[in-house]
């Protein structure tokens, strides 16, 4: 049940009892009444179309009802409290009782009198939504015409609306006829709020963005047995433990650290008004491995999405990867330099590698570059060649290109440019794949893949202002440590 008559306060009804059993009671609650009929009627008097409004707080332990503020034009404001099991507060426009009909209602606003605020006042309800809520079901809950939901929800910045999320809060503004839609507030998360709000019929949309509250934390540990518990006994929060162990998984194998080995880090807390939102990110962090220091340190670009850089602004994501296919059954065939065999006077290469697969398995480019070539390529069958800087790769006897490959085309590392076939001159299916520098082959297994790619070019600055303070306060936490634990543990290099 959503609507509770306000005739069926408990309160009031305990208090009715009372007058009954005891007369100096009954004596005094008289009075207070003829003070409070005649306040109210006097209020009344002097606030032609205003209105008294209550509002209540009325705190249920789901917490889902927040709040209720009720109004009755001229007199007793009225509050109702959903149950519990129903999940919002339901506005209740009490029907406009005369003064002279007082009965226990009287009693429940002498209850509720002192937190009157002043008159005009527009009325607020706050909604938690309910799972499969939409905009116009809070509209009708709170006595308007859900119809005005389809003229809000045309603004691209109101489609957020579309898909209230369960649990969220709500408000409506409602103007003092109670009949007019004033504003519209919308948690979308803990950052940004949507904001409709109707000026002169016509609604305006925004969106309010706080920014939060940045905290930079430093931990550091030395590994005693595995990194993830040097991490927890350092206190560093469990979920940056294995971006820790991604950022440095290209330089370091992370199985063969060991005791004595180190890290160190810079994390970012966000928080707004004090409470914590969000997951932390790594701002820098540094791991002495073998005696090898190798650093990282952590950008976010302006469209939110966090990578890790070396000091020195290569990603830490190699720029190539090793096998352009992920599920081969084996290597049929590896590279060889060509040399030309005396005895049987022809000339064994084998110019790059061979990997067996199923006819069919996609054959993904191995580095961002351009596609230079798409078609038959003598006895290596349907080939790819593609091109980035001074490095051309090979794919050749596929059973058929992807579709969206063409000479021209820009295409991601990991991008799907074709499929493993048997064309040209191949006795089973296999992608054969050579790697080239300035037209030299080289071993495609065994290559020394280039650095991760040069942060973009419009974010450098930034990356170098930033990287250099954070290696700069890396360095200073270091040698205060190495003077703390200098005869614990010699340092290394
Ligand atoms: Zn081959």
């Amino acid at each position: 049940m959503d609507y509770i008559s306000p005739n069926n306060n408990n309160d009031a009804s305990t208090k009715e009892m009372a007058f009954g059993r005891n007369p100096w009671l009954v004596s005094y609650f008289l009075v207070l009444f003829g003070v409070l009929v005649f306040g109210s009627t006097v209020a009344i008097k002097f606030s032609k179309k205003s209105e008294v409004i209550q509002q209540i707080d009325i705190a249920i332990a789901d917490q889902n009802v927040l709040q209720q503020v009720a109004s009755a034009p001229g007199i007793a404001p009225v509050s109702s409290v959903a149950p519990v099991s129903s999940v919002a507060p339901v506005s209740t426009v009490a029907p406009i009782p005369s003064v002279a009909s007082v009965d226990n209602k009287q009693v429940v606003l002498a209850a509720a009198e002192l937190k009157e605020v002043p008159k005009d006042v527009p009325k607020t309800l706050i909604f938690t939504v309910r799972s499969k809520d939409n905009l116009g079901r809070i509209l009708k809950r709170s006595g308007l015409d859900a119809k005005i939901a389809a003229s809000v929800l045309k603004f691209k910045q109101a489609r957020v609306l579309k898909g209230l999320h369960a649990g969220k809060k709500i408000s409506l503004t409602l103007d003092p006829t109670k009949t007019k839609l004033q504003e519209l507030t919308y948690e979308i998360n803990d950052l940004d709020t949507l904001i409709v709000t109707a000026k002169n019929d016509i609604w305006h949309v925004k969106t309010k963005h706080i920014e939060p509250t940045v905290n930079t934390k430093y931990a550091s540990a030395t590994i005693k047995g595995s990194i993830y518990t040097a991490g927890k006994n350092a206190g560093v929060p469990s979920k940056l433990m294995p971006q820790l162990v991604s950022a440095f998984s290209n330089k370091v194998n992370v199985n063969k650290l060991r005791s004595g080995d180190s890290f160190a880090l810079f994390y970012k807390e966000h928080t707004v008004n004090g409470k914590k939102i969000g997951d932390n990110q790594i701002a820098a962090a540094e791991l002495r491995h073998d005696g090898q220091l190798h650093r990282v340190i952590g950008f976010t670009d302006p469209h939110g999405r966090t990578n890790f850089y070396t000091p020195d602004g290569h990603s830490v994501e190699p720029s190539f990867i090793r096998y352009p296919v992920t599920n081969f059954k084996y290597i049929g065939s590896r590279f060889s330099v060509a040399r030309h065999h005396p005895l049987l006077d022809i000339i064994r290469a084998h110019r790059g590698v061979d990997f067996t697969a199923d006819r069919g398995t996609p054959v993904r480019a191995t580095c961002n570059g351009r596609v230079t070539y798409v078609g038959r390529h003598g006895g290596h069958g349907k080939t790819i060649i593609m091109e980035r800087g001074p490095y051309t790769t090979l794919f050749a006897h596929l059973s058929k290109y992807s579709d969206v490959i063409f000479p021209g085309k820009h295409v991601k590392r990991g991008d799907v440019i074709g499929y493993v076939g048997s064309s040209g001159l191949a006795t089973g299916p296999h992608l054969h794949y050579e790697f080239h520098i300035n037209g030299v082959p080289h071993d495609p297994l065994k290559v020394k893949l280039p650095a991760g790619e040069m942060i973009a070019a419009e974010y450098r600055g930034r990356f170098f202002a930033q990287s250099k303070k954070l290696v700069a306060q890396l360095e200073l936490h270091r040698k205060n440590h190495r003077m703390f634990a200098m005869n614990s543990q010699p340092d290394i290099k």
